[in-house]
């Protein structure tokens, strides 16, 4: 008997995604690519466009080429072949050329490049997918389960909807509703200070020498990170833990921030700032029978190494691949089990510990401790061969081939 086009469309496998994050998005494009039907809720009324990560690292760039969409990345974004270890009052302490990892990857740098510019690119694909629905002003309330279906409790404008799904992915992120909802504990902690990130259009290029465009700059006093993205430069300050958040955030203390780093004689521009609190945590769980946590909704970290929506999109990559096993290639559905196994190690083994051990180096007080670490980064970085292993690991290569390495 011949099947119609709605007949088909009728048993397409129906998928809900919370959140309209890079997470959620990403999820949502290789579900629908597999021939999935796909429903995606975003609380707010459009797709953010805060500037919160900037960085793409090599592994992130091969998945999203996987979709044709790196090209476009790179067209909007700064090619980072350097990054830099500094040390504020000395300079470059060690530099690393991201060339060493060519044969590793298609994309042998960092691309420096807005995360709302990934979102956008999605969403322009997605559009085009009559089986993909974007709802904005749609808050996921709660989520229900039985052996079968999912059901999601969304309040769509006023008006509370009920939508049913085969599986729902919650990306909802750093609070998200769908692990609230389901009482699954987010264990770690939140770091008494807080990070405040500067953007400003100076160009700090030419006035600190040998500056790369992503550069960790050690200091006892006051450590910073100075990114560049196309059109700014981010700098990203701790705040001290007694300091309120309206001083923090004053042109005083914005342009003291500023003033100490490099002094000039006229006022930065900085129109940019954004105070941050800053966690390390990772749910107990990432699957609840038909329901999985991926990206911050499972896991959060601080930014230092840039590490958590790249590890939110390998996240989206490992999940979906399991799910399109399952349900396109018959699969059996113990191997979702593999995605927590799998990915939420990697949280805590990789994400969380490099991104903890990172801020730790930056702010280290002990003269003999940071002359140590910085003798160790300028040993690793003069061997090609520690060197390129030192960059598989900031680079998430390493992370992804432990994934692999976990049945
Ligand atoms: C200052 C800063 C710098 C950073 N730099 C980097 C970097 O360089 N590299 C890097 O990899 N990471 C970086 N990060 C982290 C990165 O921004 C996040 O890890 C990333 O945004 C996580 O993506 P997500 O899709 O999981 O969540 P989000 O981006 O938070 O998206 C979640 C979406 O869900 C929506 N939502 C929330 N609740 C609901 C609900 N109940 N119903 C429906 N929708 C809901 C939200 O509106 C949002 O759109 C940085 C973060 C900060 C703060």
């Amino acid at each position: 008997m011949p099947v119609f086009k709605n007949e088909m469309k009728t048993m397409k496998t129906h998928i809900l995604i919370s959140g309209a994050g890079p997470v959620g998005l990403v999820s949502a494009l290789k579900l629908s690519l597999a021939g999935f039907k796909v429903t995606v809720f975003e609380s707010a009324p459009e797709l953010n466009m805060d500037l919160r990560a900037s960085t793409f690292h090599p592994p992130t760039l091969d998945m999203m080429a996987s979709f044709g969409l790196t090209d476009d990345l790179i067209s909007q974004g700064l090619i980072a072949r350097y990054t830099q270890q500094r040390d504020r009052q000395e300079g470059v302490v060690a530099e690393f050329d991201m060339e060493l990892l060519k044969g590793e990857t298609q994309f042998p740098f960092r691309l420096q490049c807005e995360q709302w510019k990934l979102t956008q690119l999605i969403k322009k694909q997605l559009d085009k997918n009559p089986d993909v629905q974007i709802l904005f002003n749609a808050k996921l309330e709660s989520v229900s389960q039985d052996g079968t279906q999912v059901q999601a409790k969304v309040k769509v404008s006023d008006e509370i909807q009920v939508f049913s799904g085969a599986y729902l992915i919650g990306a909802d992120g750093a609070w998200s509703s769908v692990r609230t909802s389901l009482g699954i504990e987010f264990e770690g902690f939140t770091y008494p200070e807080r990070f405040l990130v500067i953007s400003t259009t100076f160009p700090f290029e030419n006035h600190l020498p040998k500056l790369s465009y992503v550069n960790y700059c050690s200091d006892p006093v006051e450590w910073c990170v100075l990114l560049k993205v196309p059109s700014l430069w981010r700098v990203l300050f701790p705040t001290k833990v007694d300091e309120s958040d309206e001083s923090v955030m004053s042109d005083e203390s914005v342009q003291s921030r500023l003033q100490h780093l490099l002094p000039q004689p006229q006022a930065y521009s900085a129109d940019h700032r954004t105070l941050y609190k800053i966690h390390q945590r990772v749910a107990k769980t990432f699957r609840n029978q038909r329901v999985f946590l991926a990206g911050d909704a499972a896991h959060i970290n601080n930014p230092l190494g840039g590490m958590g929506m790249n590890g939110g999109v390998h996240d989206a990559m490992n999940l979906c691949e399991k799910l399109i096993d399952v349900v396109n290639h018959h699969k059996d559905a113990s191997i979702l089990d593999r995605y927590e196994r799998q990915r939420r190690t990697i949280a805590i083994e990789y994400i969380n510990s490099n991104t903890a051990r990172n801020k730790k180096m930056l702010e280290e007080r002990d003269p003999a401790a940071r002359l140590k670490s910085q003798q160790e980064l300028r040993a690793i970085a003069d061997n090609p061969q520690s060197a390129k292993q030192y960059l598989r690991k900031t680079s998430m290569l390493d992370a992804l081939e432990r994934a692999e390495s976990i049945l």
